[in-house]
């Protein structure tokens, strides 16, 4: 066994005691391999021990990566910080944009996936916690974006992201998480689809677990998989 696939089946042994814990069917909760800064053929050890899903933060380097994967069927997720001169690429390539966090990003989205005639699905990305430098839609003005969002006629809204802050206790993150849950029940009760509007895009290596607790559908997993980046991103 190499270490990615130690890895990954060390994370699906977790996510399954987390699911015990809380009573949810492990197949609810979807494994997402973060691969910034990872090697295409990192990305091949761990498709080849199961992974199917893998998400990137750039545009460039994930259509490298996209592209030189291509014989493999995987879904690629965008969750990145999206500029909108990038979204043309982003929905060609990508099936999921997890970081849509402003209207004009969201008019572009709508416009180009128009362009491609088929519908994008998105998350929308709330910002918790009062750091400066994460993206998201600042909590009061996520209801406004989601209205406008679910109308649009090639944007398929299926839920929210964050990326909370760090706290060496993944307890610490616990309230963010059931923050974002709360959001999203509440939002659903106005969406024109609320049986779509289902996921829940949180938690990363340190603090899956508790994700998963508070109704984590993606988690977001890069160090705990690949291992230690070369260079923080
Ligand atoms: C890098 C990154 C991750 C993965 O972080 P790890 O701590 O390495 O698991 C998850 N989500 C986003 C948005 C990221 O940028």
């Amino acid at each position: 066994m190499n270490d990615i696939e130690a890895n990954l089946s060390a994370i699906l042994h977790q996510m399954e005691q987390a699911c015990r814990r809380c009573g949810r069917d492990p197949h609810s909760v979807r494994l997402i391999g973060v691969t910034k800064q990872v090697s295409v053929e990192k990305i091949r050890q761990a498709a080849a021990a199961g992974l199917r899903c893998f998400g990137e933060n750039y545009v460039q380097e994930g259509i490298r990566k996209i592209e030189a994967l291509s014989d493999l069927y995987l879904e690629w997720h965008f969750i990145g910080r999206l500029q909108t001169n990038k979204v043309k690429h982003a929905v060609q390539r990508f099936s999921w944009i997890h970081t849509l966090d402003r209207l004009s990003l969201a008019r572009e989205l709508n416009k180009r996936a128009g362009n491609l005639g088929h519908r994008v699905s998105v998350l929308l990305q709330v910002h918790l916690g009062d750091e400066e430098t994460k993206g998201g839609v600042a909590p009061d003005e996520l209801e406004a974006l989601f209205d406008e969002a679910q109308a649009m006629e090639w944007l398929e809204v299926r839920g929210l992201m964050a990326v909370p802050p760090y706290f060496e206790d993944p307890e610490a993150v616990r309230p963010f998480f059931r923050n974002l849950r709360q959001w999203l029940e509440r939002l659903r009760l106005k969406a024109s689809h609320p049986e779509r509007m289902t996921e829940l895009s949180m938690g990363m290596s340190h603090d899956f677990h508790v994700a998963i607790e508070e109704g984590a559908t993606m988690i977001r997993v890069g160090t705990a998989l690949f291992g230690p980046r070369t260079n923080r991103a």
